[in-house]
């Protein structure tokens, strides 16, 4: 049964037209870069641009898996371009953020994952904007040897995040080729190779996941030792996606934002429109204040 209930007026989308924006979107352009912003269609990306914040993708517009709730498309993906490292470190430089989420998209037909292109992006962007926080959000890394995360955390981005996404019991639905406990333990790892390194992760909700097993979810984190979590509705992209089993509540979220920092998050963002990289940097720079 593929009917979805109705949009609740929580979920309300600001049409993007500020000055800000258009600059972004320029940048973006000019320089050959793709946003998570524009291909998963975000809903705030008309709030985060006209702030200067973005989350750029690296590795190409094609990804190795096919997880059900994603818009990016599968296929066998473009070879690396060495060049791209700069062009990140060049649009960072002259879009001025303050905090830089950088992504990609799995790249199973890599060795390595894409590890050492993620290094060198790191590196690009604190060798040109030495002032930008850094936060990357990493695949999986499944299918290569457990070192290959060495090379990625011994870049040292400020925040590494990777996103469970959902809780276990959905993933054969929602993320057939992922497996939670793998990425579960490669929070854990990031953690061990460097203590003083903020990891973070995130879920969507509205996926058909109930909330003793979101609660799970959070637990499972902490003992990972991750810091900061972000929970989200999920949103169908097109009528082929994973269908959106309801839309939690504001008062849903709250609860679920109240029994995390129970459970000893440094950082919680939890509302129908929080995304993994929504006001990432504001909640860095809080951090790093306290
Ligand atoms: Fe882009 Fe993240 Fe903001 Fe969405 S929340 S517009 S993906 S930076
Ligand atoms: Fe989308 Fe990431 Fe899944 Fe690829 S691995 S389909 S980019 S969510």
């Amino acid at each position: 049964d593929n009917a979805q209930p109705k949009k609740p007026d929580w979920i309300r989308v600001k049409a993007p037209t500020s000055e800000g924006y258009r600059k972004t979107r320029d940048i973006m352009r000019d320089n050959r870069l793709v946003t998570v912003c524009e291909e998963a269609g975000c809903p705030n990306v008309g709030e985060c641009w006209s702030q200067g914040h973005a989350t750029m993708m690296i590795m190409g517009e094609i990804c190795t898996r096919g997880c059900t709730f994603c818009n990016i498309a599968t296929g066998r993906p473009q070879a690396l371009d060495a060049f791209e490292p700069g062009r990140v470190a060049h649009a960072v430089e002259k879009l001025g953020l303050k905090h830089v989420v950088i992504t990609s998209v799995d790249r199973d037909d890599l060795a390595d994952g894409g590890a050492e292109h993620f290094a060198q992006t790191i590196r690009a962007v604190r060798h040109r904007a030495p002032e930008t926080t850094i936060e990357i959000l990493t695949p999986d890394f499944l299918k290569c040897a457990p070192e290959v995360l060495e090379a990625v955390v011994a870049a040292r981005p400020d925040v590494f995040n990777h996103n469970l996404e959902t809780v276990p019991g959905l993933y054969p639905e929602v993320r057939p080729g992922a497996r939670y406990f793998h990425s579960l333990r490669l929070l854990q790892r990031v953690k061990e190779l460097d203590p003083t390194m903020f990891t973070k992760s995130g879920i969507m909700v509205g996926l058909g996941e109930e909330r003793q097993q979101v609660i799970q979810v959070m637990d499972d984190m902490r003992a990972a030792g991750v810091d900061f979590l972000t929970i989200g509705q999920y949103l169908q992209p097109t009528p082929k996606h994973h269908a959106v089993r309801r839309f939690v509540t504001p008062d849903e979220f709250k609860g679920y934002e109240q029994a995390a920092w129970g459970k000893g998050f440094l950082m919680v963002s939890a509302t129908p429109l929080t995304r993994s990289s929504y006001h990432a940097g504001d909640d860095f720079a809080r951090m790093r204040a306290a």
